[in-house]
């Protein structure tokens, strides 16, 4: 009689390689079957190579989903203090370097080795590089056939990831089988990714590429799809439009067509706040050209850019009329500009969209439709911030899933 796995995982990335090691030491027999010459690779590239694997304030608010509360039971069980207890006992150093952001002292590789030792903790099969040609169920059980074989299984866990990074193996498996299987899967799209721009709306800002700001930024409305954010970050002009974390966070909520709002002064942290119109106001800046007020609080090349754009480079701040200095204001406090569109999957870090939470059961990742067919990690409708709140969700939600196999 051939041999019934308790599951077989498809993919092993982060949220694969997790749950695995953890169902095989809860004594489940476990196969993970992943179709790449080389596992872990967004893992290794994560993070500029040093992986920032979680988040000390990783809570469900930082998480974009359809369904918001979906996040919530997962994360309560296995949260960033699991983990970290986890990259601990295996030695690893680490450090925070922004808003409880950590990453490792050294390199992503440590995750990955880390991962593979708890696989074989739990003896874990792991097959690579095989592909998996179909996924189907004769009564309880599930059968994965491969282009080795047919595997049977009392538990298929989906686990392929999102679409970002084509060149390393990312496909839409995950979304495939979903459908398949009657699920119902929200259309993907690139999160966490740059922002183009026209030469029209982005005027001589293009001229600027390299340079950082710290700025405010938001996106999106309350009544759209993911709702509104905004955030406090540095922004980076590059030369195909806008980068820097502040612009791939406000690109997760950005909607096609409409604008984002950067208020350039709104990062500047003084006590009381930043008040523009005491900066436009003072009696000293009189005799000061436009472009020296706006160095005082913005980098040179910038403050010489807006100037430029509103014709008053050059010109001494006593000359100025009340309706420019309101116009430079609103430049400066609310640029609304419209991106063109987004750089696409190839520049992409996360996925928004994948298959509906509504379909899935928050507490064990459970296809409602399908005993015994799992989706975690970033192929569900769930969608982390930037810094280390997508890899908190792939060990979240496989941890929940390797619970109930
Ligand atoms: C450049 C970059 C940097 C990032 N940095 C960070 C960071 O620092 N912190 C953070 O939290 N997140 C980061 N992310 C996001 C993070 O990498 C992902 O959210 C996370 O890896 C998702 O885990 P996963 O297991 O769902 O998918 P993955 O880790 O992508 O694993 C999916 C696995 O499935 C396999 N697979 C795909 N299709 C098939 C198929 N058809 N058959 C068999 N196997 C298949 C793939 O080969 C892969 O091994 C980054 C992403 C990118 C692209």
């Amino acid at each position: 009689m051939s041999k019934i796995w308790d599951a077989v995982i498809i993919g092993g990335g982060a949220a694969g390689l997790f749950c695995a090691g953890v169902a095989g030491q809860l004594g489940k027999n476990v196969l993970v079957l992943d179709h790449a010459e080389v596992l872990g690779e967004k893992i290794r590239i994560s993070g500029g190579g040093r992986c920032n694997f979680t988040n000390v304030h990783s809570s469900p608010a930082n998480f974009l989903s359809l369904n918001p509360h979906f996040v919530k039971s997962a994360l309560a069980r296995y949260s960033s203090k699991d983990f970290i207890k986890l990259v601990t006992a295996y030695g690893i150093d680490y450090h925070e370097k922004h808003q409880g952001q950590l990453f490792c002292d050294d390199s992503a590789m440590q995750i990955i080795a880390m991962l593979m030792a708890e696989c074989a903790k739990g003896k874990v099969t792991i097959r690579h590089p095989v592909s998996v040609q179909s996924i189907g169920h004769e009564g309880d059980e599930w059968l994965v056939q491969t282009q080795q074989g047919v595997e049977k299984a009392k538990a298929v866990v989906m686990a392929t990831g999102g679409l970002p990074v084509p060149a390393i193996g990312a496909s839409a498996y995950s979304l495939d089988i979903a459908k398949q299987l009657g699920l119902n899967v929200i259309e993907p799209r690139p999160a966490l990714v740059p922002l183009s721009f026209t030469a029209e709306t982005f005027g001589n800002l293009n001229d600027l590429a390299g340079l950082a700001v710290p700025v405010r930024i938001a996106s999106g409305s309350k009544g759209q799809r993911y709702g509104a954010c905004r955030f406090n970050e540095d922004l980076l002009l590059t030369h195909k439009g806008l980068s820097g974390p502040a612009v791939l966070q406000a690109s997760s909520y950005w909607v096609e067509g409409e604008p984002i709002h950067v208020d350039w002064l709104g990062a500047i942290e003084r006590p009381g706040g930043f008040n523009c119109d005491a900066l436009f106001n003072h009696e000293d800046n009189h005799l000061k050209l436009t472009e020296t007020i706006l160095a005082s609080v913005l980098p040179q090349r910038l403050a010489k850019a807006f100037a430029e754009q509103k014709n008053l480079l050059g010109k001494k701040w006593a000359e100025v009329s009340k309706k420019d200095r309101q116009s430079l204001k609103e430049l400066l406090t609310n640029w609304s500009v419209k991106p063109a569109g987004t750089l696409g999957w190839k520049k992409a870090e996360v996925m928004l969209g994948g298959v509906d939470t509504k379909d899935l059961d928050g507490q064990t990742m459970m296809s409602r439709k399908h005993r015994g067919l799992f989706f975690i990690g970033e192929c569900v409708d769930v969608t982390g911030h930037l810094g280390g709140h997508n890899f908190q969700w792939a060990w979240a939600s496989g941890f929940a899933c390797a619970q109930a196999l």
